[in-house]
């Protein structure tokens, strides 16, 4: 019996370790599969980045071929600069990020860094200059101080707590009885999206790259807590190229240029006060936040234009 007994043993085992990975491998399901939409090209050269200027030449984009997304897309995030993107749900702001990163390729036209095709180089190189704060933020089922290193390889303990300490989710941290320690995803402590993204920030902040995406969450924080991360954010990109998807004015005052989109195009776009005195759609957009305010705490979000 006991030699059966082992094996089976044995089995029993593996048969756990493999639901277990298995299991792991359906909640990477939508990572991989956005992994798999591209590929390095033969022969790709690393990115080499001076001022990172960020280039949209005529980007157009489908998920589907049937039905156009993106449609002929051009602006300049100069180095160093702020560019904000309002608009409606659906516009296809969230998509713009997605495409700087190379989840996806573009259809039509081309992304550039610094006068690079972001296809002719390798996704490591690309990836690794480029800090991205999702809506939803997918944490790896393993330590809070892993999910926050993992911005920056060889990270002190110092500097990960620093970076949480900016995002400001470093007190719930040290609050939990194992600390950094505590193991957060799926199978341990389960975090509310406001926390994931103070994560996801942290990350960012430790791994300070020269570009920066920013997709802010529609009501992820609360407004306390917004509004300190945003001046964090704020001191994080100066000097950075950055791109934020902006739900709250807040953000895109200050922008170098906003733009507005609508149905996959950009509709206006200019600085804040040139927006304002055009009296268009983003005038219009203003006022109704404004409006929304009163009698609120300020951190109303961008309302969707119907
Ligand atoms: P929101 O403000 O609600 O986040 P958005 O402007 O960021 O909206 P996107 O997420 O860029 O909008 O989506 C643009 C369009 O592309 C939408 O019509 C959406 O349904 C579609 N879309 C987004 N992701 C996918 C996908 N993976 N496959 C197919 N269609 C998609």
């Amino acid at each position: 019996l006991i030699q059966l007994y082992i094996p089976m043993n044995f089995l029993g085992v593996l048969y756990r370790e493999i639901k277990q990975s298995l299991a792991d491998l359906d909640k990477m399901f939508g990572l991989l599969e956005r992994e798999r939409e591209v590929a390095d090209a033969a022969g790709a050269a690393a990115l080499q980045v001076q001022g990172a200027t960020v280039r949209f030449e005529e980007v157009s984009f489908a998920y589907d071929p049937a039905r156009p997304i993106l449609q002929g897309l051009s602006f300049e995030v100069p180095a160093g600069k702020t560019v904000a993107v309002v608009g409606a749900s659906g516009a296809g702001k969230s998509t713009l990020a997605r495409l700087l990163y190379r989840f996806y390729d573009v259809s039509g036209g081309r992304i550039t860094i610094d006068g690079q095709d972001i296809r002719s180089v390798t996704q490591d190189s690309l990836r690794r200059h480029i800090g991205i704060v999702p809506q939803d933020t997918v944490l790896f089922n393993d330590t809070v101080a892993y999910n926050i290193g993992y911005g920056r390889t060889g990270a002190s303990q110092a500097e990960i707590e620093a970076a949480a300490q900016a995002a400001r989710i470093h007190d719930f941290i040290v609050a939990q009885p194992k600390g950094y320690d505590t193991v957060v995803g799926e199978r341990g402590l389960k975090l509310s999206g406001g926390e994931k993204q103070r994560v996801a920030i942290a990350r960012t902040l430790l791994k300070n790259p020269p570009i920066m995406i920013f997709d802010e969450a529609t009501s992820a924080l609360d407004s306390a807590n917004e509004r300190a991360i945003q001046g964090e954010l704020r001191s994080a990109s100066v000097g950075k190229t950055t791109l934020v998807i902006a739900h709250r004015l807040s953000t895109v005052v200050d922008a170098h240029e906003i733009l507005v989109m609508d149905a996959g195009q950009i509709v206006e776009r200019g600085a804040h006060a040139s927006l304002l005195a055009r009296g268009g759609r983003y005038a219009r957009m203003w006022a109704l936040q404004n409006s929304a305010e009163n009698g609120s705490d300020g951190a109303a979000a961008v309302p969707n234009e119907g």
